[in-house]
Formats: C-alpha cells, sequence, structure tokens
C-alpha cells in the first residue's frame, strides 16, 4: 500500500467512525447513496415524494426534522448536475449534541470506491454498511484445491471467490487390471500423479502470476493428505509463487465447492496475516529499542524532530491516536507558537476547552492554526520517502505502541542523537 492510500483509508475509517456516532431522536436521519449513473432528477423526484408523506409521521418533532433534513438535501442537490466520478452519498439529519441540544447537520462524502446502487434510507442512525464494506481490503490470494483426480484454481479477491480453472487428471484407481504386473502398474500410476502435479502447477503458476504483485498476499493450498503436502514437497509452483504459500488446509473437496471450504478452513489464518505483519514492524522497532544504537524514536517531540531531519524510513502510528497540532498566539505581545493535543472527537472540543497564557506576558493565548497530527505527519513521510504503517491495538505490541509510546515511534535511518 502506497502511502497517499494508507492514509486515504485512515482519513475514510476516521470519517465513519465520526458518522457512527452521530444519532438522532427518532427515524430522521437520512442516509441517500447515489451511484454516478443515477439522474439527479430522479433522487430529486424522490425526495419530494418522501417529504409529502412525512406529512404522515405522528411525532411532530420527527416529522419537522425528517421534512426539514429533506429540504437540505434538496437544497444540497441544486449543486450537482450529475453525480460524481464515484457517485457521493449525503448525510443529513437533526443530530443530538447532548444536553437537549440538536443541530441540522449535512455532510456529503465521495467515496474511495464507486456506489454502485442507489438507497435512500431512514432511520436514528445513518446507514454505513456500504462504506464500511469498501475498508475491507482488497488483497488477492490464489486459491488451489487439489487431489489425485481433479483440481480447481481459483482468486479469492476481497470477499469475492473465482474459479478460474478445473483440472481432471488420468491417474489409473487404485485397482490393477488383470495381466498387468503390480510393481508396472504401480510405476505408471506414480509417472502419472507426477505429471498432473506438472500441469497443475503450470496452470496455477501461470493463473497466479497474473494477480497485481503489490494485491498478491499469498497461495492457499487445500485438499487430503499426504495429495497436498506431496505437491508442496515436489516444487511443482513457479518458485515465486511457491514462496508465496502460506499454508496447507484439510478439506473434503477439490470441485468449485472446495475453495469455498478452503478461504473457510483458511480464515483464522487470513486474519492473522494483517495483525502478523504488524507484529514484525513492532517487534523490529522492539528489537531496535533494546539493542540502544540509536535507530528509534518515540513520542511526539522526538519523533517530530527526526521525521523533520528526514531520519525516519519507518513511521509507526497508533490507529487510536487521536492528536491536533495547534498554532497558538498572544494577541498581546506577539508571541506563537506549537502544541500537540489530545483530540478525542472533535476539534472544535479542543478550542472550547483551550485555557493557556502566554509565556512571555501572561494574557490569554489563541488557537490560529489547527491541523490533524496524521495529516501533518504523513505529508513530511510523503516529501521524505518515509513509509508509514498504521498499527492497530488490537494485539500486544500495538496496545503498547498507543498506551507507552505515545501512540507513535519510528525506525531511524541513521542515529541522530535526537
Ligand atoms: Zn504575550
Amino acid at each position: 500500500m502506497t502511502i497517499s492510500q494508507a492514509h486515504k483509508r485512515y482519513e475514510f475509517k476516521r470519517q465513519l467512525e465520526e458518522m457512527r456516532r452521530k444519532t438522532g431522536k427518532g427515524t430522521e436521519l437520512i442516509s441517500l447513496y447515489i451511484p454516478h449513473d443515477k439522474l439527479i432528477s430522479d433522487v430529486t423526484a424522490q425526495l419530494r415524494a418522501e417529504h409529502g408523506q412525512a406529512a404522515n409521521i405522528k411525532s411532530k418533532s420527527t416529522r419537522t426534522n425528517v421534512q426539514s433534513a429533506l429540504e437540505s438535501v434538496l437544497a444540497r442537490l441544486k449543486y450537482y448536475q450529475r453525480p460524481p466520478e464515484s457517485g457521493f452519498v449525503i448525510f443529513c439529519g437533526t443530530l443530538e449534541l447532548g444536553g437537549h441540544r440538536t443541530t441540522l447537520d449535512t455532510m456529503i462524502i465521495e467515496p474511495p470506491e464507486p456506489i454502485t446502487s442507489y438507497k435512500y434510507h431512514c432511520d436514528s442512525s445513518f446507514y454505513l454498511e456500504p462504506l464500511e464494506n469498501m475498508l475491507v481490503e482488497k488483497k488477492a490470494f490464489g486459491l488451489l484445491a487439489i487431489d489425485r483426480r481433479e483440481a480447481t484454481v481459483g482468486l479469492l479477491r476481497g470477499k469475492a471467490i473465482e474459479v478460474r480453472k478445473h483440472l481432471t487428471s488420468t491417474v489409473p484407481g487404485k485397482q490393477r487390471k488383470g495381466g498387468q504386473s503390480a510393481r508396472r502398474f504401480q510405476q505408471l500410476r506414480l509417472i502419472a500423479i507426477h505429471d498432473f502435479y506438472k500441469k497443475i502447477g503450470n496452470s496455477a503458476s501461470e493463473i497466479f502470476l497474473t494477480i497485481d504483485h503489490k494485491d498478491f498476499e499469498g497461495v492457499l493450498i487445500g485438499g487430503p493428505s499426504p495429495t497436498k503436502e506431496e505437491f508442496l514437497d515436489g516444487e511443482f509452483l513457479h518458485h515465486e509463487i511457491q514462496k508465496k504459500i502460506i499454508g496447507l488446509f484439510d478439506i473434503a473437496y477439490t470441485d468449485e465447492s472446495g475453495l469455498y471450504e478452503l478461504v473457510d478452513a483458511a480464515s483464522d489464518a487470513l486474519q492473522d496475516l494483517e495483525v502478523v505483519k504488524q507484529k514484525k514492524i513492532m517487534q523490529h522497532f522492539m528489537r531496535e529499542l533494546v539493542s540502544d544504537k540509536g535507530l528509534v524514536a518515540y513520542g511526539d517531540q522526538q519523533v517530530r524532530a527526526n521525521l523533520e531531519m528526514g531520519a525516519v524510513d519507518i513511521l509507526l502510528i497508533s490507529e487510536d491516536m487521536r492528536q491536533v497540532r495547534v498554532t497558538v498566539s498572544c494577541q498581546n505581545c506577539g508571541y506563537t507558537g506549537k502544541e500537540t493535543k489530545e483530540c478525542a472527537a472533535d476539534v472544535s472540543d479542543v478550542s472550547d476547552a483551550f485555557e493557556e497564557n502566554c509565556p512571555s506576558c501572561g494574557s490569554d493565548l489563541k488557537i490560529v492554526d489547527t491541523i490533524d497530527v496524521v495529516d501533518e505527519w504523513t505529508g513530511v513521510c510523503d516529501q521524505m520517502g518515509t513509509r508509514v504503517e498504521f498499527i492497530s491495538t488490537d494485539f500486544e505490541e500495538g496496545d503498547q505502541l498507543m498506551r507507552a509510546f505515545g501512540g507513535v515511534a519510528a525506525i531511524l535511518r541513521y542515529d541522530t542523537g535526537v
């Protein structure tokens, strides 16, 4: 994953997190999914119809809120002649702010992937499922279900399984015909099996080599024992593909249904894969930390200094880190400075709670600029050729990154003495 992709994904994930927290009092929050090929005039017509029907809603506040939301969405739609390239989603409704306060808010999201179907949804929370599905990784795996009689080659992309090739063998059964010597029969049988494995290996390699390198996560092989073990040990796959084998899994079928069985059987292994990758990076960091060669940094200040020098090879950011960088200034003496602040939910919470005095004259300081720390960092990383890895807190070392190292750490290219 490139830096900007990882960053976009992170941004999108945060956006969804915020949307998930928003609630309305009644069934009055509108989610509107508009694909690229939908006519805006059709959408407008439906919303007008919904507006008319909303007159029947019994609760006066819900009725008013639904109608105002619809009006607000209709007003927004006037700015669009047609939907953008990937379509868009409009969320609108009267949101509860706590303490009986509410606000009518409209948010427009242009998703990272195309919206495929039109949807109008009205509920007490926003409908986010299609967007959340976009967060599912589009990784690709090679699938191979194999026994001595039959083999099926397929691909797993995201959650979709594609069958690509079905092969059958001419390997004779275990019963020999009369008149054949047992030894001769056994020899022929082994040759036939070997040939079949070779044929499978060539077909599968050819198919797997077409997978885009950056998406290709690995190969799963399923089948009865000892066939799959024999196939693995015989190295029948292209050497590049052979290196990508993730594991062998016991399955009963080797036709198309075998591929589904294989993905099921491997699900735990697949889930662990991403965690394993993150774990390895964290362990790399820990090893460097212990070896004390000055090749690591952690915490806001130390990481920042190294990052700006261009000394950071890999930047590790906890997915749970929520911080903003504020620029403060003193109206009285002209002092300005920058500070990093925790930011649990909304950026405005930081400025609302801000109360500090100028270090040189003691007057009240004011925030004049705010930027999400992750935005700031990934921007610097782009310039410095630094790799960014977002680390989840779902495993021990990842949790440590958040709790013990302030949510951010770096593996350095050289010791900077900072
Ligand atoms: Zn001052």
